[in-house]
């Protein structure tokens, strides 16, 4: 390890797989003490047991982030755990429901909005306190989908939720930025994870189904789906100093796909 997150704590939303999994263990690896933040605590236990397996320390809290007292509650205990918070990734995130819009039912609108979006605002506010003290990094799981692209018909709720995480962090960016808070969203294309098993289609979809022609290679720069390893790398580098510079931003970790 190169040490690029030593001494500092870590929270991580959704890190008991994909890509907060991948990023809380690289993050630990770097010298972070992290909180792993997740619906369920038994893939929460397995991320823990990795980072004490690679000699790092970890703190397991069952937290929907649905829930603003739960996030409340959660952000509380890392700051009264380990006194401070450097880095937040607010990455949890579902796929939800897909449906036409004509038939979409509201609850499902909503929890999918409620986890993606309003979870990201309650992550970011009620780490303030503890980020303002002395600075930090807020980084953000947004989407080619809803930035770039918008896959398949029936993803209005998911797409609309994502492009909400963007615009959301430039806003935190700009009010932040006086307390030397940097935050930054990044924007995965297909990653190889867990979430398609948190994908609802419904029946109807079929009738506004739009065939989408992919051309051949639609990953460009190589012919699969990235890796969450892949992603960790760029979330390590926007919560570490080597991005001292860097807020406000919205980064692509794609493989290019989104230009075609
Ligand atoms: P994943 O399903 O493997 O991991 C997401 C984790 O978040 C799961 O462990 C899940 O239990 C947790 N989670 C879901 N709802 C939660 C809640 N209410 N409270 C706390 N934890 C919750 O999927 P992933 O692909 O690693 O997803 C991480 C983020 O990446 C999401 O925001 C997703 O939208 C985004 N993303 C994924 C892809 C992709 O292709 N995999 C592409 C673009 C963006």
């Amino acid at each position: 390890t190169t040490g690029a997150l030593n001494g500092k704590v870590a929270v991580v939303t959704g890190a008991g797989s994909g890509i907060g999994k991948a990023s809380a263990i690289r993050f630990a690896k770097e010298g972070a003490k992290v909180a792993v933040l997740e619906l369920t605590a038994d893939t929460a236990e397995e991320t823990k047991r990795e980072i004490e397996g690679a000699g790092g320390e970890a703190l397991v809290l069952e937290c929907d982030v649905s829930d603003p007292k739960a996030v409340e509650s959660a952000i509380g205990e890392v700051g009264e755990k380990w006194g401070r918070i450097d880095v937040v990734f607010a990455n949890a995130g579902i796929n939800g429901a897909a449906a036409p819009i004509e038939t979409m039912e509201v609850e499902d609108w909503n929890k999918t909005l409620e986890t993606n979006l309003r979870g990201t605002f309650v992550t970011v506010k009620y780490s303030i306190p503890y980020l303002k003290k002395q600075g930090g990094s807020i980084i953000i799981t947004s989407s080619v989908n809803g930035n770039r692209i918008f896959s398949g018909t029936g993803f209005a709720a998911y797409s609309s939720s994502k492009a909400g995480q963007t615009a959301f962090s430039k806003m935190a960016a700009l009010e932040l930025a006086r307390y030397k808070i940097r935050v930054n969203s990044i924007c995965p294309g297909a990653i190889d994870t867990n979430i398609g098993k948190n994908t609802f289609p419904s029946d109807d979809l079929k009738e506004i189904e739009i065939p989408v022609e992919y051309p051949e290679g639609s990953h460009p720069l190589e012919d699969r789906p990235g890796k969450p390893e892949e992603v960790a790398k760029l979330v390590l580098f926007l919560a570490s100093d080597e991005s001292s510079h860097v807020s406000g931003t919205d980064i692509f970790v794609d493989g290019a796909e989104s230009l075609l």
